[in-house]
């Protein structure tokens, strides 16, 4: 039911949903001021777009000046819809066209608009129904169910000594891929961190035990998960 709203929808109505869905994630509804920020858009316009997206049938957002937006079941659908077709495009132009990961997310913002509910149903069969992006960020399933790993921690909350491997990068921040792939960041990588600032965040860690270290801020580290190694037996 949802690909057929969703296919009903305009380009920017469907990123619309997908900026709420990714600022709503944790329950908070988002005010207009920061969705105006998150698509470069002018807040008056925002107020617009969210009028006509409570005005539509079925209702896709609830939208209370005071309180902000979020997304309303249909409106949710409609959002992992699009994370999906974003997501098995992503694993598609990889895996089949030979892209490099840290290419992948710019062409899918375009095609995820643009290809059919047949398409997005081939792409997913011919790749063998994948669970997760070049990022290893989850793909929703036909069902549209997401999975989120609870062993996935983000690094700016890691500590010195813990080791782990980098399991997922946020697929979202483009500028940053090229930074990890220039100090060897990817998915698989080893990391143990050596030291956190306490007064302001900052990571120094090592990468695959090489000789450099490494040292990043928690705005960056957030975008990076790590499943922490298990604890030797008889550990802390
Ligand atoms: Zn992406």
């Amino acid at each position: 039911m949802s690909e057929k709203i969703t296919d009903g929808l305009s380009r920017s109505v469907q990123d619309y949903l997908k900026a709420i869905y990714y600022h709503t994630r944790c329950g908070e509804p988002i005010g207009t001021v920061e969705l105006a920020r998150t698509l470069s858009v002018e807040p008056a316009s925002v107020t617009n777009m969210l009028q006509k997206l409570v005005a539509y049938n079925p209702s896709l957002v609830e939208y209370q000046k005071h309180r902000g937006a979020s997304l309303t079941a249909a409106g949710e659908m409609v959002a992992l819809r699009m994370i999906r077709r974003h997501r098995l495009l992503e694993q598609f132009l990889q895996e089949v066209l030979g892209y490099s990961w840290e290419m992948v997310h710019h062409e899918a913002e375009e095609l995820e608009h643009v290809i059919s509910p047949y398409m997005e149903d081939r792409i997913a069969a011919v790749l063998g129904e994948p669970l997760y992006d070049p990022h290893g960020e989850p793909i929703p399933n036909r069902s549209l169910e997401l999975f989120v790993d609870p062993n996935f921690i983000p690094l700016d909350r890691l500590q010195a000594g813990d080791i782990g491997r980098v399991r997922q990068l946020d697929g979202r921040q483009e500028e940053l891929f090229e930074y990890f792939n220039s100090i060897g960041l990817q998915l698989g990588t080893a990391i143990r961190i050596t030291q956190r600032n306490p007064v302001d965040g900052t990571l120094r860690f090592v990468l695959d035990e090489g000789a450099d270290e490494q040292v990043i801020g928690p705005k960056i580290a957030q975008a990076v998960l790590v499943e922490l190694a298990p604890l030797p037996e008889g550990g802390r």
